[in-house]
């Protein structure tokens, strides 16, 4: 049970962001609410049907955050998973929908379509062999034979890789994979969520998080006990500091700054999305956790709409 629970970035306005993961990417909304240590944001929440752990986006739109800068430290692009014959199928869907993207590349023997999101964000589509038998979600905008998988992976630019690798493979999970020019592949147990690619860019001007930069990635915990167990060894081994853990209602947390400078979270699979809204309905109304039900009048006034359509919702 190794690799990407989710990966959380920073964007613009909230109602553009739910457009586009929602409308162009057709990805599902599966929860909508605040952000626990900045209430008067979203934190918003695509995903698969459920949103397994390995499948989901989250974002606090900050309307006003200026836009970030890739460099060491950052994590450079986040990737999907889409079967290898979608490939063209996407690259049709940016032309019509106007999305910036560039011509398909190959990286690690895969075709890739790198495309940015309205906030500048560095994404991709990567055609995994085989993809086309993982379970797909669509709410009908994109063919289910087409539709995202969940993630391929994550590419972490960083000036010295081997402290992060290291966290990587002792405590995180992953494997080393090989080499490709410049970066170096690392693999969990899971094909959803499993890759994490290490771009060296020793002496590269540092970047600047803001508007279409990751805020964070997290990594699979089975458990308590399998995070605490984590936990020790960054402590013990890595001589990181992670923090105590917090309940983050869908999935209970430890964050640290690894080595490179990222922000990482170890994050448990339970309980899951589902835990305070049905399957079927999930993203459907403002959820907030208890300690903030009693401001729900108040912080409600102050977030924005999201305009859902009729085809998202
Ligand atoms: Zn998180």
């Amino acid at each position: 049970m190794a690799g990407i629970h989710h990966v959380t970035a920073i964007s613009g306005k909230a109602a553009r962001n739910f457009d586009f993961y929602s409308h162009v990417l057709g990805l599902r909304f599966v929860k909508k609410t605040v952000n626990f240590d900045d209430n008067g944001t979203y934190h918003l929440y695509y995903g698969d049907r459920v949103g397994y752990p390995g499948t989901v986006l989250t974002f606090f739109p900050w309307e006003h955050a200026a836009a970030g800068h890739v460099g060491p430290g950052q994590t450079q692009q986040t990737t999907f998973r889409v079967p290898t014959s979608s490939i063209g199928y996407w690259t049709h869907r940016f032309i019509e929908k106007g999305v910036v993207h560039e011509a398909v590349e190959k990286r690690f023997g895969e075709p890739i379509l790198s495309f940015t999101d309205p906030d500048g964000m560095s994404l991709a589509l990567v055609g995994v062999a085989g993809a086309e038998s993982e379970p797909a979600w669509s709410a009908g905008l994109i063919p289910m034979e087409h539709a995202i998988r969940g993630f391929h992976g994550v590419t972490l630019m960083l000036d010295d890789g081997a402290r992060t690798a290291a966290i990587l493979t002792d405590v995180l999970g992953f494997t080393a994979a090989g080499e490709d020019g410049a970066l170096a592949r690392y693999r969990a147990s899971e094909a959803i969520g499993g890759v994490v690619d290490i771009r060296a860019a020793t002496g590269f001007a540092a970047g600047h998080q803001g508007r279409g930069s990751v805020h964070h990635i997290a990594f699979r915990a089975a458990n308590d006990a399998s995070q605490a167990a984590m936990a020790q060894k960054l402590t013990a081994e890595h001589g990181m500091k992670p923090t105590a853990q917090l309940d983050r209602k869908y999935f209970r947390s430890i964050y640290f700054r690894e080595p490179g400078g990222i922000l990482f979270e170890i994050a448990t699979d339970d309980p899951g999305f589902t835990v305070d809204e049905p399957a079927q309905t999930l993203g459907r109304d403002l959820k907030l956790p208890p300690f903030l039900e009693s401001r729900r009048k108040e912080i409600e006034a102050v977030l924005p709409e999201l305009h859902a359509t009729e085809a998202g919702s």
